[in-house]
């Protein structure tokens, strides 16, 4: 893990990060506030986490499974809600369905039965999202839009998890309108989707730090962002 940067850098990182959700909300005519932040902390110390929490933020988004079930035993004294966003092995199930309150990146039939089954039924059931390719590109992960269908209808009945919506990670863009047609297809398909299963899927985790303002232009509710807040993440 990286050395955390200093606090009053962190906290003004994390301002100007809310200042973007907010402006954005605004010009596209959006209820402030519609907009929630998931803070990409992976690969940053604890202490980093924690100052951010001081700072008000309560979700944090991990994609390395040991890194984080190692971070939420550290900051377990901290009321934190976590959420996974990174592939997924079928053999790291456990820890994040018992670990997690939400997963992002559920992308296949198996991975999200398995959570379910290992899902402690005591919990909340686990807050999922079906994560889609929406830009096609062979090596992201993602289910295909055309799989999506059959995959939103199985995962709705599983009884220990809560499909809540869809999620993706567009190939970078330069221009606005270049990013905002890959979160524009996200949200059409959702229309779709709730109207050919009636299964409702009110969540879009769409936006990073490089695109945030597109994906809230086309009605993304979670945005998912790292480097903005915590800064450059070492090559792994
Ligand atoms: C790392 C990561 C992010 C954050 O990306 P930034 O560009 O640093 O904001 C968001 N979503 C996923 C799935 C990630 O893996």
């Amino acid at each position: 893990m990286t050395q955390a940067a200093p606090v009053t850098t962190l906290v003004e990182r994390l301002t100007i990060v809310r200042a973007r959700i907010a402006a954005a909300e605004q010009a596209a005519g959006r209820k402030p506030g519609s907009v929630r932040l998931l803070a990409v902390s992976k690969t940053h110390p604890p202490a980093a986490l924690e100052a951010v929490h001081q700072a008000g933020q309560r979700c944090f988004g991990e994609s390395y499974v040991q890194e984080a079930v190692a971070k939420i035993r550290v900051l377990s004294r901290l009321p934190l809600e976590w959420h996974f966003i990174g592939p997924i092995q079928s053999n790291k199930t456990q820890e994040i369905a018992s670990g997690f309150a939400w997963v992002h990146s559920i992308d296949r039939l198996k991975i999200a039965r398995r959570l379910s089954e290992q899902r402690d039924p005591t919990l909340p059931p686990l807050k999922v999202c079906l994560q889609i390719n929406i830009s096609g590109e062979e090596t992201k992960s993602g289910a295909s839009p055309a799989a999506a269908e059959a995959l939103v209808k199985e995962i709705a009945h599983l009884p220990h998890l809560k499909l809540v919506g869809l999620m993706a990670i567009p190939a970078p863009a330069e221009q606005l309108a270049r990013q905002r047609a890959p979160f524009r297809a996200l949200r059409e398909l959702r229309d779709q989707l709730v109207e050919a299963t009636g299964i409702p899927l009110p969540e879009l985790s769409m936006g990073m730090t490089d695109d945030l303002e597109a994906a809230i232009a086309e009605g993304a509710t979670i945005v998912r962002v790292g480097t903005a807040i915590f800064g450059e993440r070492p090559t792994r």
